[in-house]
């Protein structure tokens, strides 16, 4: 890739991270109203520079509640709760302020997690009484207040998710604990010679009544919550005793068994923290298996989202020894050029580029351009969700090293994913 391309690529990475809605400031001279009380509330203000009065008139006289400097919010009241201005709000001085409208206000809000959605609910609510209480008889408006700002901000729902969540959030902290959770193995197989080439490691958590709470709903869960940091943990140690069994015995065929590799999924999250990526080194560093068998997978998502944070940590995992791949390839901003940055051994290209590739002239030109480059970058590529037999034949055709999916297996029990390890794939 050349320079230019290169540059080109830097600089829409970096807009797209900066890529919020920008508004434009507002200069209010000293002395401007910005809002009154009791008018309607159509935006919030943060304030850039200058000072903003907050202030209620209770029987003609003025009452100063806040004085409000850079950096602070204010008017957020009104947009939340749909009621009108509790206070006017006064330029002391020069101020500039940005203005936030409702709609972009609740966006914000309802991407953040539904317990904190209801503290904010409720810290409104309660808010709006002591306002209310100071300027007129509470018993007489409260509740019609609240009942109506209940309404408006779907607290009903709001308070139903937030505590499904947290009993989710606490039967998952017990299940830790108790170790209910269990690895499931997903056979990749080399297409260069129909083995088996490696496993992935998923994870399972199987549910009091029988069948299991889906990854796709607990994992974010765990992800927000800081529980797959312990979670993360087990997993990978896990996952690395069974390496070890695979090992030792011979259930591999022999000239295979230098490269099998185990690979482990591991969430931005457990990055985040010095002492979190110690703690997988360490669990790299006391298991008994090679660090050349074992594959880091972070998603393409998580290497985007800070993309310093993963540098740091991927190299100190890099030093280790193990393999890194790059997970669901092709689902987040999929520059080409940031790869260069991370030491990455494999690129997985994600499902929904591979499903009914055969059929799609267009999805093959994305996917052989992927495996081009990626070959060029000196990376293996490994297929993920190959389900048909045309679609492993095109891939074969195309040398991409490895595939993944329910035409060889779904993510089967330890035991049963010994059985494909005696076996050759056909296609
Ligand atoms: P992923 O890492 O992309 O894992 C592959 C997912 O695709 C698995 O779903 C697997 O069952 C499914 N899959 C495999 N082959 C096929 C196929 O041919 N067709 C279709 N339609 N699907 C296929 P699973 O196990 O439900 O996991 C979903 C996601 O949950 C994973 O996506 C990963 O993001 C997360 N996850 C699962 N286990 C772990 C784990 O141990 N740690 C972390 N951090 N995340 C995990
Ligand atoms: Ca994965
Ligand atoms: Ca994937």
């Amino acid at each position: 890739m050349s320079e230019a391309a290169k540059k080109l690529d830097d600089t829409l990475l970096e807009l797209g991270q900066l890529l919020e809605p920008q508004h434009k400031a507002i200069r209010y001279m000293a002395g401007t109203r910005i809002f009154e009380s009791g008018a309607p509330g159509d935006f919030a203000y943060m304030i850039d520079s200058g000072y903003i009065e907050i202030s209620t008139f209770t029987e003609g006289t003025k009452q100063i509640i806040a004085i409000l400097g850079p950096g602070e919010i204010f008017g957020e009241m009104a947009l939340l709760d749909g009621q009108p201005r509790s206070a006017s709000a006064t330029a002391m001085h020069e101020a500039l302020v940005m203005p936030i409208s409702r709609e972009q206000l609740l966006n914000e809000i309802w991407q953040g997690s539904p317990i904190t959605r209801l503290i904010l609910i409720a810290a409104i609510d309660r808010l709006r009484t002591s306002f209310t209480k100071s300027q007129r008889s509470v018993d007489e408006n409260h509740d019609r207040d609240l009942s109506a700002s209940m309404e408006k901000m779907e607290v009903q729902t709001a308070r139903s998710n937030a505590s499904q969540q947290l009993r989710l959030r606490f039967e998952m902290e017990r299940a830790i604990k108790n170790e209910e959770f269990t690895l499931a193995y997903q056979p990749i197989a080399s297409l260069a010679d129909g083995r088996i080439a490696g496993f992935e490691a998923l994870v399972r958590w199987p549910q009091p009544g029988g069948g299991l709470h889906s990854p796709d709903q607990f994992i974010p869960l765990a992800e927000q919550s800081r529980l797959i940091v312990p979670l993360g943990a087990w997993i990978l140690k896990t996952a690395l005793r069974s390496l070890a069994t695979i090992g030792s015995g011979s259930a591999i065929q022999q000239d295979a068994q230098s490269d099998f590799f185990m690979s482990v999924n591991v969430s931005p999250r457990q990055l985040e923290r010095e002492e979190d990526v110690e703690h997988l080194v360490s669990i790299i560093e006391h298991s008994t298996v090679n660090p050349a068998n074992i594959k880091i997978e972070i998603t393409e998502q998580a290497l985007l989202l800070d993309p310093r944070m993963a540098t740091i940590a991927l190299a100190r995992l890099k030093s280790t020894g193990v393999l890194i791949a790059i997970d669901d390839f092709g689902t987040g901003y999929s520059s080409l050029s940031y790869l260069h940055r991370f030491p990455l051994d494999t690129l997985k290209i994600d499902r929904s580029f591979i499903d009914g590739v055969v059929n799609d002239k267009n999805r093959q030109r994305v996917v052989s351009a992927i495996i081009g480059l990626a070959h060029d970058l000196g990376m293996d590529v490994v297929a993920e969700g190959v389900e048909e037999r045309d679609d492993v034949r095109w891939l074969h055709a195309q040398s991409c090293r490895y595939i993944q999916g329910f035409y060889i297996s779904k993510p089967v029990s330890f035991f049963d994913a010994l059985g494909y390890l005696q076996r050759d794939i056909e296609f």
